[in-house]
């Protein structure tokens, strides 16, 4: 507290509050300005105290009474505050206000000021928020990132929920304020519009197994190739049209074959082309399968995708079954934590190179997967 003035004599500073509303990594001290104005100083008579303009809650009637009655009982300043100390602590934790309760008072008006700015963001971004400030939702085209106020200085906001692939939410919201957070969004958007462009290509000509339902968070494809073997590629965002990531799973033999292929022809990916003109390029496919159900499936025996080891789709990391037996009469699928644990039940299978080396569960064919565990 400083003495600004001697007539009336006048106090005014900070008043520190209960280090338990302290949140974990929170570095500035809780604090509440106050101004005590003391016109018949030393006695408390006609004394006068004012709080700073963003703590609502203080405006409380009861509040108020009690500071009044306070102040009447006082003899030193130093006792008044110290007894203003625990009266606002009561009032922090007793408060009926469900509304989120800044533990730093004096940065409301800043996050209030945060909004607005970013309200005034000259941007095509839509803004919304819930009654309480505490959700704000961010919204372009048919993009949207919904965030929630957190209790760290350096990322105020959290993601709660959206449909970006996964990166590009933590890039969003490393901003200290809204506005900056509002003009991210929208940069990440129109990058992320290019690679998404290219992914509707695929989709439209390709069969894509995974994701079964692909979403704007999802930037892979699973390509369907043939029975035995399919393509996976993971395209960079940054650059959606350089060589993507690319894997294929399947029989052995087809993939030996269509990575010869591929590394034969990959100095023809043009990046001024589209993905799938390069793809087509690179896999010596002009049109790609339709998509169709399964013989198997038609015949009601188990589909044709599903691993034949544990008989599902989907393992428990939700992956697709990546490997296919060899025997062109056989070609069952599995997955290869299935396969690996299978062959590995039988202690003559052979481990060279962290592969195992055995027979297909079904038809006895020579099989190998890599060991997982
Ligand atoms: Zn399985
Ligand atoms: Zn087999």
């Amino acid at each position: 507290m400083i003495l600004v003035s001697e007539s009336p004599v006048t106090w005014q500073g900070f008043l520190l509050v209960s280090k338990l509303l302290y949140p974990v990594g929170y570095t500035r001290c809780p604090r509440v300005k106050v101004k005590l104005v003391m016109p018949n100083y030393p006695s408390f008579d006609e004394a006068q105290i004012s709080f700073g303009k963003h703590i609502a809650f203080l405006r409380n009637e009861k509040f108020s009474r009690e500071v009044k009655n306070s102040i009447k009982s006082q003899k030193t300043v130093l006792s008044f505050l110290s007894q203003l100390q625990l009266l606002i602590d009561k009032y922090i934790h007793n408060t009926d206000n469900k509304v989120y309760i800044p533990f730093d008072f004096e940065s409301t008006k800043d996050f209030l000021d945060d909004i607005k700015a970013a309200l005034q963001n000259q941007s095509d971004v839509q803004l919304s928020c819930d009654r309480n400030l505490n959700t704000i939702k961010l919204f372009l085209r048919e993009i949207f990132l919904t965030l929630q106020r957190s209790k760290n200085i350096d990322i105020p906001w959290n993601v709660i929920s959206s449909n970006m692939p996964e990166n590009f939410k933590k890039v969003v919201v490393l901003s200290k304020n809204l506005n900056a957070v509002v003009t991210k969004f929208k940069w990440q958007v129109e990058l992320l519009e290019k690679a998404w462009e290219q992914l509707k290509e695929i989709d439209e000509n390709c069969w894509v197994i995974d994701p079964p339902k692909p979403n704007k968070c999802h930037l892979h494809r699973r390509i369907h190739l043939s029975q035995s073997i399919c393509v996976t590629i993971t395209i960079d965002p940054n650059a959606p049209t350089v060589v993507p990531t690319i894997q294929f799973s399947g029989s052995d033999n087809e993939v030996k074959r269509q990575m010869e292929d591929t590394s034969s022809n990959i100095h023809n990916w043009d990046p001024d082309c589209n993905i799938l003109d390069n793809l087509r390029m690179l896999l010596n496919i002009y049109i790609f399968p339709e998509q169709q159900d399964s013989l198997d499936e038609s015949q009601g025996v188990i589909s044709n995708r599903q691993c034949g080891i544990c008989f599902f789709e989907l393992s428990e990391t939700d992956e697709l079954p990546n490997k296919i037996c060899n025997n062109q009469k056989c070609m069952k699928h599995f997955h290869s934590t299935c396969l690996s644990m299978w062959l590995q039940t039988n202690a003559a299978n052979q481990v060279v190179f962290e592969h195992i080396y055995g027979s297909c569960p079904h038809c006895k064919e020579d099989i190998s997967c890599p060991i997982e565990c």
